[in-house]
């Protein structure tokens, strides 16, 4: 009897809750086919908060227009802000007043671009954004913890937004455990064209002598970091530090580029040879100017530091030796100045017609990984290591140079993000030799970087920067990972300023700032491994 009783309450309890679950199906007025799929999706009815994209999936029309409403919002607000700039800047700036032969390159071709920054702490979103950016061949200017810049126009946001949007909403409905994915989409800069033109120097000119007649060399190099330089300018200028500074500077010559440029490099040294050298690069990525500028700011802080009669510089010259190349892509930087502001990699024939250009920072040997990026790409590796030709002369010099040059330390200068980053690039699995003296050297780096002139750079390992565990292709070959390897025993990839207002479209006056935080980084670097070594 008493067990009949249970059976009868436990029977009541499933009708009753089957009457509850009828009731709240029938509230929420789902037609059959509808509730068949939620069946076949095992959802319950206690689950129904996904009902919309239910019926989104259902029906395909009805789901493109939750997508477009979902991203409507979003790009109202970003095209009505960019709007707002272009506006803001037609009355008074001078890409709008000058005469387009006056332009330093054609600029219309930027007319139509914008560049949003997409923040989200997911990294499924972060993933999501950065495939249909490349699937949509949108340039990808930046992308690190929690962040991804991209240069697109209307229609390339609208496609990356819908397919994002209906990739997010898809998951969610096929799994109600699913993370709500939360991203951000602000618009970073309105009018490419007018910020392009700002980056060019006022008058152009081609050599050193065009800049005019000065009476000491401290003179023309004060008006030579007053705006960003052409090759040949830097070059001119190589040649005037090397006459100023006869016994301490000498140009060394690489090789030769693809369009048959001269790679340079400045070596620096004091009375002894044969000391342990410390490598500066910068300009490896084209667009990246704040490097090469930085670059050769240090050469000239450090020579000047030492004519002075600095102590710091008196020992650094006495233990150490130097080599800088400012401007390790030649072709690609020239290729900025005269043609694309933006041109990232270098300018060599690829297998495809019409397609140029090698990343030269993924192009060393070391963990080598053939890029999904096709030669059109901004990524694109080459289809083999040191296929980049001054990646290859670069390593051969090394090689040739073995003896003179005791590579000790490695300092590649990019841009932009603020971020001092330690090996290895390729994976965070592996974990580098000394890595606490690495963070502690990078994490001295920025602390000398914020003595100097206040910013703050954060400090990570370059797999973290480039999610390399997601994307493996992104940390591969590296010059960063090459020299950490196979050639320097402490080595450091610095993105410089800014974190995301002008991104590779810093203004002139950043020159001096960004330099003394190089010098600052190079100092600290130096006393910190001359330290260490007692
Ligand atoms: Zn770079």
């Amino acid at each position: 009897m008493l067990y009949k009783t249970t059976l009868s309450i436990a029977h009541t309890s499933v009708i009753l809750l089957s009457l509850i679950t009828a009731i709240s199906c029938f509230e929420l007025h789902l037609p059959q086919k509808v509730s068949h799929i939620v069946d076949s999706l095992q959802y319950t009815c206690g689950q129904f908060l996904q009902k919309q994209q239910i019926f989104a999936l259902y029906n395909k029309q009805n789901f493109t227009e939750i997508v477009n409403q979902n991203i409507k919002g979003i790009e109202e607000r970003v095209l009505s802000e960019l709007l707002e700039e272009r506006l803001e800047n037609e009355s008074q700036n001078d890409y709008y007043t000058a005469n387009s032969q006056n332009w330093p390159i054609d600029l219309d071709q930027y007319s139509e671009s914008f560049v949003i920054r997409i923040t989200s702490e997911d990294e499924f979103i972060k993933y999501l954004i950065f495939k249909e950016a490349k699937a949509l061949h949108i340039s990808i200017w930046e992308q690190s913890v929690g962040l991804i810049d991209l240069k697109v126009d209307r229609d390339q946001m609208h496609r990356l937004l819908y397919n994002v949007e209906s990739r997010i909403l898809e998951r969610r409905t096929r799994s109600v455990d699913s993370p709500v994915s939360e991203y951000k989409v602000q618009l970073m800069i309105g009018d490419l064209p007018q910020r392009i033109y700002e980056t060019y120097p006022s008058t152009k000119v081609t050599s050193l002598q065009a800049l005019g007649e000065f009476p000491s060399f401290q003179n023309l190099s004060n008006a030579f970091f007053e705006d960003f330089r052409t090759l040949e300018t830097i070059y001119d200028w190589f040649e005037e530090i090397q006459k100023e500074f006869p016994k301490l500077v000498s140009i060394n010559w690489i090789g030769q580029t693809y369009e048959g440029r001269d790679l340079k490099a400045l070596h620096v040294r004091g009375k002894h040879s044969g000391n342990k050298t410390v490598v500066v690069t910068g300009g490896m990525h084209a667009r990246e100017w704040i490097s090469v500028t930085s670059a050769c700011y240090a050469v000239h802080k450090l020579l000047q530091n030492y004519a002075d009669g600095h102590h710091k510089e008196a020992k650094y010259l006495d233990k150490l030796d130097f080599l800088f190349v400012p401007v390790l892509n030649p072709d690609g930087y020239e290729y900025s100045f005269n043609e694309d502001r933006l041109w990232r990699k270098n300018r060599q024939e690829t297998y495809m017609p019409r397609c140029f250009g090698i990343d030269i920072d993924h192009s060393f040997d070391y963990h080598f990984v053939k890029s999904e990026d096709l030669p059109c790409g901004e990524e694109y590796s080459g289809e083999s290591p040191f296929e980049s030709i001054e990646s290859e002369v670069w390593n051969n010099f090394l090689n040739r140079t073995k003896e003179e040059h005791k590579i000790y330390g490695y300092i590649d200068l990019h841009s932009y993000s603020q971020t001092v980053l330690y090996p290895y690039a390729y994976s965070c699995e592996i974990l580098p030799r000394d890595e606490e003296n690495l963070i502690e050297l990078g994490y001295g780096i920025a602390r000398a970087i914020r003595k100097s002139t206040g910013k703050k750079y954060q400090v990570l390992k370059a797999c973290e920067d480039r999610d390399a565990d997601l994307l493996p292709d992104l940390g591969g070959g590296t010059a960063l990972d090459y020299m950490y390897h196979n050639r320097a025993y402490w080595a450091f990839q610095i993105k410089l300023r800014d974190s995301g207002n002008h991104g590779f479209l810093l203004p002139k006056k950043f020159i001096y700032p960004v330099g003394t935080e190089v010098y600052a980084s190079i100092q600290y670097f130096c006393s910190f491994v001359l330290n260490l070594e007692g």
